[in-house]
């Protein structure tokens, strides 16, 4: 599996500063309020496991598996939810747990049904963020590492279902995802 990465992009250490600090700030934002915290599968599991231990207020979580891409690299624009909340969201502080943001299509998807749910706040934190590949203007509230236009794997995201059990992130060997 190692051997297939052409280059590591963020250091297992350099996440895990970045998550403590994401931590602290959530904890400062949400303090004397109880959010619900929602992981959008199957990206965002390893990020929503390891914020949630840094965050320090009482919190309520729930997972939502939504899919964008299929077994491609770029997305459809067709999201599709595989599983919706299993709480309602209405009146609450909603927080999105976000993996990763290109075109912002899922988001905006995400960030629509929630306010159509009448959520009282609705505020996202994306460990990472790729600007370049936006199509709809929209910004997370929080947001971990900016990353190039490049397709990348591992801390919880996959290419065809692999590669999401690597603690770091990386990109590729070309050949990989074009054979
Ligand atoms: P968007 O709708 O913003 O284009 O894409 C968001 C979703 O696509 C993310 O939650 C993630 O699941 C997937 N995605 C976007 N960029 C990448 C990437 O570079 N690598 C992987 N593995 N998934 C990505």
């Amino acid at each position: 599996m190692q051997n297939d990465i052409l280059e590591v992009l963020i250091s297992e250490e350099d996440i895990r500063e970045k998550v403590a600090e994401l931590g602290r700030k959530l904890s400062a934002e949400y303090a004397g309020r109880n959010p619900l915290v929602i992981c959008v599968l199957k990206g965002a599991f390893i990020f929503m496991a390891d914020l949630v231990k840094t965050i320090t207020v009482p919190i309520e979580l729930d997972f939502m598996a939504v899919s964008s891409y299929g077994a491609a690299t770029k997305s459809t624009g067709i999201v599709k939810i595989i599983k919706d909340l299993d709480v309602p969201v209405e009146g609450r502080d909603v927080l999105i747990v976000e993996d990763i943001i290109d075109s912002g299509l899922t988001l905006s998807y995400l960030i629509e049904m929630l306010n159509n749910r009448n959520a009282k706040s609705t505020r996202v934190v994306t460990l990472f963020d790729k600007p370049v590949g936006r199509t709809v203007d929209l910004q997370a509230d929080y947001t971990g590492f900016i990353l190039p236009d490049a397709f990348v794997v591992g801390y919880g995201l996959d290419f065809a279902e692999k590669y999401r059990n690597l603690p770091y992130v990386g990109v590729l060997k070309p050949e990989i995802y074009t054979t």
